[in-house]
């Protein structure tokens, strides 16, 4: 390749998994947004898009979260790299903090501390990634979950989640697409973007399943525990006895701290079937070839996790609750949007676009745009997340500031409404 001065550069061939895997990002959708926002408009953008809360000052993380980062930097005992004196400690409050939704206990070897739940992600599909390979991943999804597992290239097919039975994956489809060469199903629960939460009998369902492919299950539970509608949620790790599972999970939502990048792999497999196959090894090795969380933060995590008061987690879930609630019954009143199920978890839900009835716009990505442009107002167009011409909406931010970009979404709607209708 010719470039700057006609020289032939020996590192103009940057690796294409790269950039592959770049195509899949949710930035690269949000920087055309944000390229299309009237920079002179009067009104501040209205970010319905991104899943980080933290800049609403009503979801400000737990003071006693704050109070054992502060005291752990403080001490200096926490300004080399990782030991086990930093590290175990960490393990063992994850594995306790796993262990008390479980029928088995979790030890602090079971626990691979990651920096968030995106280097969980990111070492799961290194792990497994190998030309040939196969991973289902679910439509809609979480767009890290695609990009890394292309990255890693591996084939990526997609199961369906059913809307009209409140997302549950579609078993059969699961069935159809697995063959000799798929090496794991992964789960979001609570989901992004659907905002849905398994049922016992669902997530029991999909265990039995992978069993019966001889897969393993990767939960992506970073909302763990973030739920507010009549389905608990129960972690996968449950099904641990009828099929290895490996859980991901992280503070950065649950805490609403994503910027302190703190997240795990736990290793629920009481029948140490991913021991005997050597999995276990593999994650162990490839975790010592890349960075930890900071010290600092595993220093703070015992802290963290024993200490925060329970009136901090209720009263993110009130207000998840309420901002669900808002969001839901806007969505209702918008003619050209539906939303087939309400969201039960996570920041998110799922609302599909009926193009019919709007006059001018083409398609998902063309409403988002125009939204962002005349209103303000940033969307995730569904494509973004494996489906066209749906959208998701992100509500975990300050009730009034939801309801002024939903009337914003509204009045958008209005205008463009399709006059044959
Ligand atoms: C936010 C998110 C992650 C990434 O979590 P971090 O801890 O911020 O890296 C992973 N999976 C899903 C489904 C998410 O929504």
């Amino acid at each position: 390749m010719e470039g700057g001065g006609g020289k032939r550069w020996r590192f103009a061939t940057p690796n294409p998994a790269v950039a592959a895997a770049g195509e899949r990002s949710i930035q690269r959708y949000l920087l055309q947004l944000h390229a299309c926002l009237d920079e002179h408009g009067p009104r501040p953008v209205i970010p319905l898009s991104q899943g980080d809360p933290s800049s609403s000052p009503c979801f400000r993380t737990a003071p006693e979260a704050e109070e054992a980062v502060a005291a752990a930097v403080r001490s200096g005992d926490y300004n080399g790299y990782t030991s086990p004196a930093t590290s175990l400690p960490a393990r063992r409050a994850v594995a306790e903090y796993l262990s008390c939704d479980l029928p088995y206990k979790l030890c602090t070897d079971d626990i691979l501390l990651t920096s968030g739940c995106t280097q969980a992600i990111e070492i799961v599909m290194s792990v497994f990634g190998q030309p040939g390979a196969n991973i289902l991943l679910p439509k809609p999804g979480y767009p890290k979950h695609e990009a890394h597992a292309v990255f890693h290239r591996m084939e990526v097919r997609r199961y369906d989640l059913v809307p009209e039975r409140g997302w549950e994956v579609d078993l059969e489809a699961v069935e159809a697409l697995a063959d000799e060469n798929t090496v794991a199903i992964l789960i979001t629960n609570p989901n992004n973007p659907c905002g849905n939460v398994y049922t016992y009998e669902h997530l029991s369902k999909i265990a039995d399943t992978a069993s019966k492919l001889s897969l393993l299950v990767i939960a992506d539970e970073v909302y763990g525990r973030l739920v507010y509608g009549s389905t608990p949620f129960v972690p996968m790790g449950l099904f641990g006895e009828t099929v290895p599972v490996l859980t991901l999970g992280a503070i950065s939502k649950r805490w609403v701290v994503p910027g302190w990048r703190f997240g795990w792999i736990a290793i629920c497999d009481p029948k140490g079937i991913l021991k005997e196959t050597k999995v276990v090894d593999s994650l162990r090795s490839f975790r010592m070839l890349t960075t930890d969380p900071a010290t600092f933060i595993q220093g703070a995590i015992p802290h963290i996790m024993n200490n925060t008061n329970d009136e901090f987690f209720s009263k993110t879930i009130e207000l998840l609750k309420e901002t669900a609630e808002i969001c839901y019954g806007e969505i209702k009143e918008i003619k050209c949007i539906t939303c087939p199920h309400k969201p039960e978890g996570s920041f998110f839900m799922m609302v599909k676009l009926d193009l019919s009835q709007l006059s001018d716009i083409g398609d998902d990505i063309d409403f988002c745009k125009k939204l962002a442009k005349e209103e303000s107002v940033i969307l995730m167009p569904g494509r973004g997340l494996g489906m066209e011409n749906w959208l998701r909406i992100t509500f975990a931010l300050d009730p009034p500031k939801l309801k002024q970009g939903l009337e914003r979404v509204k009045s958008f709607c209005r205008r463009h409404q399709s006059h044959s209708n």
